[in-house]
Order: C-alpha cells, then sequence, then structure tokens
C-alpha cells in the first residue's frame, strides 16, 4: 500500500531508518519490510510565487487564513491523481483530515486497509478551501471530536491505524481481530481450541521505543476474548505484585478455560466502565448480558 502526504510540514514527518513516526515501531517495520510505502510531499513545492505562499485571507473576511486550493491541485496533478472522483469502489483515497469530517474508526481503518494507495491531506490555519473538498477529495476524515491545529498528527494517527492492519505487518493476525474495537468472534467461545503454540514473533518495547522481536509466542489461549465491539481486557506482566497491588490469581492458573472467562468478564467490565455506548452495538452472549446484569447494567430497549 502506497500514502503520499501533502503537507506544509514535510519534517513532522520523520524519515527512516530513525526518524518520527516513519522510523519507529510497526510503521517502520512494514515500510522496511516493503508492505507499505510512504511519499511525503510538501505543498509548498507546488507554489509559484517568491515567498511561495500556500495560504490567504478567507472571503467574507474573519480570523486567519486558509490554505489554497492551487497548491493541492498541482500536487494532486503531480501525482496523477486527477481528474476526481475516480471509478466508484475504486482502490485508493485522497483524503483531507478535517476536523468537519466524518468520524475515524477502527473499521474505517479496516475499510483503508484494503485499498492500494491512500492519499492524507493535512489542512492548517483556519483549514482548506472547501473547493478542495468539493472537487478534489474523496472523503473528509476526522480523528475526534476536538480541534487540532494541523492534520499532520490525525494523518500520523490514520497511517499508525491502517497500516498495523496490512496482511503481513503484525506478528500475529489475531492481534489486530482480538483486540479493542476487533472484529474477532464474540464471547462464549470457551470451547474453542487455544491457540496453537505460535511460529509466529512477538514484540516488546526495547526500553529505547523501539520494538523487538522476542522469538515465538509461547503456547497460551487466544490472546483476547474481548473484542466482537468492546474493549480489550486488562493486560499484566511482571512482577506479579506492584506497589502492593498482585496480578489476578487467575491468570497465572495455568486453566486456559477460566483466564478466558476471566479476560471476557473484565473487558466488559472495563468496557461498561469507559465506554458503556459500545455495549449497544456490540455482540454479546446470554453469558456476557447475565454478567453484565450483575454488574447493574441494563440494556437500552
Ligand atoms: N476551522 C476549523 C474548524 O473549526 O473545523 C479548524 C481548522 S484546524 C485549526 C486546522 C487543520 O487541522 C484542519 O484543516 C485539519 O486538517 C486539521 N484538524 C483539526 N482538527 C482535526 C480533527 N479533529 N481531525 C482531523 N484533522 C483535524
Amino acid at each position: 500500500m502506497r500514502f503520499d502526504i501533502l503537507t506544509i510540514f514535510p519534517e513532522f514527518f520523520g524519515a527512516l531508518p530513525d526518524q518520527g513516526i516513519v522510523g519507529h515501531g510497526v510503521v517502520s517495520r512494514a515500510l522496511r519490510s516493503g508492505l507499505a510505502s510512504v511519499q511525503i510531499h510538501d505543498l509548498r513545492s507546488f507554489t509559484h510565487d517568491r515567498h511561495r505562499s500556500v495560504d490567504d485571507r478567507p472571503f467574507g473576511g474573519g480570523e486567519g487564513m486558509v490554505l489554497k486550493p492551487q497548491p493541492i491541485y498541482e500536487a494532486l496533478e503531480s501525482l496523477h491523481l486527477l481528474p476526481r472522483p475516480q471509478r466508484p469502489g475504486g482502490d485508493e483515497a485522497v483524503i483531507l483530515l478535517s476536523a468537519q469530517g466524518q468520524r475515524f474508526t477502527q473499521s474505517t481503518a479496516r475499510r483503508l486497509a484494503t485499498l492500494h494507495r491512500i492519499v492524507l491531506l493535512c489542512g492548517r490555519y483556519e483549514g482548506v478551501d472547501e473547493r478542495v473538498a468539493e472537487l478534489l477529495c474523496d472523503e473528509e476524515l476526522s480523528i475526534g471530536d476536538y480541534v487540532l491545529s494541523g492534520g499532520e498528527l490525525a494523518a500520523a494517527v490514520l497511517l499508525d491505524a491502517t497500516v498495523r492492519l496490512l496482511p503481513g505487518v503484525l506478528g500475529h493476525a489475531d492481534s489486530s481481530r482480538y483486540e479493542s474495537f476487533g472484529e474477532g468472534e464474540s464471547t462464549s467461545r470457551d470451547t474453542l481450541p487455544a491457540a496453537p503454540m505460535g511460529a509466529s514473533p512477538s514484540y516488546a518495547d526495547d526500553g529505547t521505543g523501539r520494538e523487538v522481536n522476542l522469538g515465538p509466542r509461547p503456547a497460551v489461549p487466544r490472546s483476547t476474548h474481548a473484542s466482537s465491539g468492546i474493549l480489550d481486557y486488562p493486560h499484566y506482566t511482571r512482577p506479579a505484585e506492584f506497589l502492593g497491588l498482585s496480578v489476578p490469581e487467575v491468570l497465572s492458573s495455568g486453566d486456559h478455560l477460566a483466564i478466558r472467562r476471566w479476560r471476557r468478564q473484565a473487558a466488559l467490565a472495563k468496557t461498561l466502565a469507559n465506554r458503556p455506548d459500545l455495549l449497544q452495538t456490540a455482540e454479546l452472549s446470554e453469558d456476557d448480558r447475565k454478567y453484565l446484569a450483575s454488574l447493574g447494567y441494563t440494556s437500552p430497549a
């Protein structure tokens, strides 16, 4: 998958091998292994005046400046992405990052991960001339209900969330299926066999912010029984006791069925505490509903 990022701050994204978002973690690994590529384009390279101006005053007056459409048009033209829209259901998307856009969610990331090419256009100042959204972009996406000072952070969020879903990028395909907002099958799957001893690697931070390969995974029950639209369950590692708080005993019991049940219930409890809205659309079993009811949750009619 190819990403093109259009920005007035190209340095924001860093450079391989070790800078910024492209030089770290999962994104860096995907780029090095050729599963994804990222090209950064400076919008000022598509200006023609002495000051390389990308912005101008707003029609109608008011505060701030607005990004002009012409440099964006020329940047997209140089990338052979015009005219737009391309074929409906095509395999590329030109996306404007915008607080006024549709909400970017995990399911948007899953959809984007099926495309071959994504262009991310980062706004600045008061935003981007509206004709860019109308004529040059396929969609307008917001990463949340708050206003950032520029689209670069939003583009980095979208890049990371999408790249980690590309087949082969994460060490284990289940990692992205069985996590918060994941699509993994739900609940009551206690009868599923435990995941086999995995040949796929697991990764951990090496203390410098980089991920190191820890080698084959140990034989464990399938890693999470959250997913199906709820939040992930709580994770613990050594030490077994930290500041007087012990790891739940069941996790050291070796009883995989009990661990799966505990994780499912802990995920439900956490979802109820932090994101009760998710329970309205989550795939819940009878057992889940009973457990939630024991915590005082009643589903809306
Ligand atoms: N005047 C705009 C408004 O009220 O909606 C805010 C413009 S903001 C200061 C500048 C740029 O930051 C936007 O053009 C957009 O690219 C980016 N941005 C701000 N908030 C965002 C969000 N929640 N999601 C995605 N991009 C955002």
